[in-house]
């Protein structure tokens, strides 16, 4: 890339989990690369900044791992052995123990934060191919023909032959492009916080089904101080939401101790890494929104630029990683063949490739959230027997627990472990 004239192959307009991947994706294959973020990477680091956790799953590990980033991030990451699904009350419950599919784990619980310490290590790496911008704003994107002109808010001007949009779930980028989307809420948020807990979570995942949402425990690794660990993401209903926000930390405490129960001791809530009280939690709006479309004139939509999910599944950013996996793949194929890399027959291949994915994972979640957070009676029957019936069936268990780690379907070649 020259640098005077800030001309690459590739530009990614947003330095998210979803553009920070696709940078170090396309990097580790030698393809010219400028990364543009509006915050710092401190900023992005902090951890008031995002109190979040991503569950990996098992081919999103294999990705991170072909793409250089998991070694920096593989420290903090808790592997997910054992995951149960119980209903309100019910005495029925499902439970996925990964042995029964092999000896790997289902997934990996990461901190968001260590998530992208461990891309900005592997961007730092890259220097040679990737430039990473920030902080700046990706202004104006003008697509053309023959290649795509972004003008930055410091009047610096990056031309290159695609313009991907990792731009979040707003996306100016796909706005500007003229891009519809179809989307709805569920009058639901996400209250995000992390807890210590007497007893050693074993490496179990929960699920618990209430009538205002799922309410999820997710096994961190122990602290510097050894304490055990995990992430809480409680979906609550909107309105009430504010309520458990503004209630003092004994209040909150003594709340989310009703909902989470006892069997793993007594339970606290831990402020954010780094702060020294307060700050202990977060909340995210919930809602579900599909772009129309995936591509347009030299320009490609990944991660929630393209699909925000309902987390009740933890698999918004694995749709991402599939996302990323898939345009690296046809844009270094089009490469080798001497084709234009954002030409549009690798903008249709990609489109073509994600579509049923997503559409599937989007619907999938829809439902589920809509079946199990209300308390009508034949309903919960129904999603009591559902639940008995997949635990009964070892073949359909199986099928749920491969989906889940996302080893099924065309795989594109990251997505199995091996380079582009
Ligand atoms: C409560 C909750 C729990 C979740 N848990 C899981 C889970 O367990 N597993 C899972 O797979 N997924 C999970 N997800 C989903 C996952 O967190 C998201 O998919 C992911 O964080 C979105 O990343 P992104 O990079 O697409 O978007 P963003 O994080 O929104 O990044 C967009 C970036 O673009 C930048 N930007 C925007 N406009 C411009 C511009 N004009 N110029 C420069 N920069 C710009 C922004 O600064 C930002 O950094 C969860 C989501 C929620 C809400």
């Amino acid at each position: 890339m020259s640098a005077a004239a800030l001309t690459c192959e590739i530009v990614i307009i947003g330095g998210g989990l979803a553009g920070m991947t696709m940078a170090a994706a396309l990097g580790s294959a030698g393809i010219s690369t400028v990364l543009v973020d509006r915050d710092t990477a401190e900023t992005r680091l902090a951890p008031a900044f995002d109190g979040r956790t991503t569950a990996l799953a098992f081919g999103a590990r294999r990705l991170m791992q072909a793409i250089g980033a998991w070694d920096a991030m593989a420290a903090e990451a808790q592997p997910i052995l054992d995951i149960r699904v119980a209903d309100d009350n019910s005495p029925l419950f499902l439970h996925y123990d990964h042995s029964e599919v092999g000896d790997d784990p289902l997934g990996w619980i990461v901190e968001n934060r260590h998530i992208r310490w461990g891309l900005l290590q592997r961007l730092g790496a890259l220097s040679g191919t990737v430039t990473h911008l920030c902080p700046v704003m990706a202004n104006h994107v003008e697509r053309a023909p023959a290649g795509v002109t972004v003008t930055l808010s410091d009047g610096r001007e990056i031309t290159a032959r695609l313009a991907i949009a990792a731009d979040g779930r707003a996306s100016p980028l796909r706005q500007q492009a003229g891009i519809a989307t179809d989307r709805w809420g569920y009058g639901q948020q996400a209250i995000v916080c992390t807890v210590a807990h007497e007893d050693p979570h074993n490496g179990v995942a929960i699920e618990h089904f209430m009538p205002s949402g799922p309410f999820a425990i997710l096994p961190m690794t122990d602290d510097a101080e050894g304490r055990h660990r995990s992430s809480i993401v409680w979906t609550e209903k909107e309105r009430l939401v504010p309520y458990y926000m503004q209630m003092d930390s004994a209040g909150f405490e003594l709340a989310l101790r009703r909902k989470f129960g006892d069997f793993w001791g007594r339970v606290s809530v831990l402020p954010s890494a780094g702060a020294a009280s307060g700050n202990e939690r977060f909340t995210y709006p919930l809602g579900l929104m599909l772009a129309r479309h995936y591509a347009g004139e030299r320009l490609a939509l990944i991660g929630e630029a393209a699909h925000v999910v309902h987390p009740i599944a933890g698999q918004g950013f694995n749709l991402s990683v599939r996302d990323i996996a898939a345009l690296a793949e046809a844009i270094s194929d089009a490469r080798a063949l001497g084709q234009d890399a954002g030409g549009a027959e690798v903008l249709a291949r990609y489109e073509r490739w994600r579509r049923f994915d997503v559409a599937t994972l989007a619907g999938t979640t829809d439902v589920l959230n809509r079946l199990f957070s209300n308390t009508e009676p034949v309903l919960k029957l129904a999603r009591d027997l559902g639940l008995a019936a997949v635990g009964k069936v070892p073949p359909l268990k199986r099928f749920f627990m491969r989906h889940a780690m996302g080893t099924v379907g065309e795989l594109p070649r990251l997505m199995r472990g091996e380079p582009l």
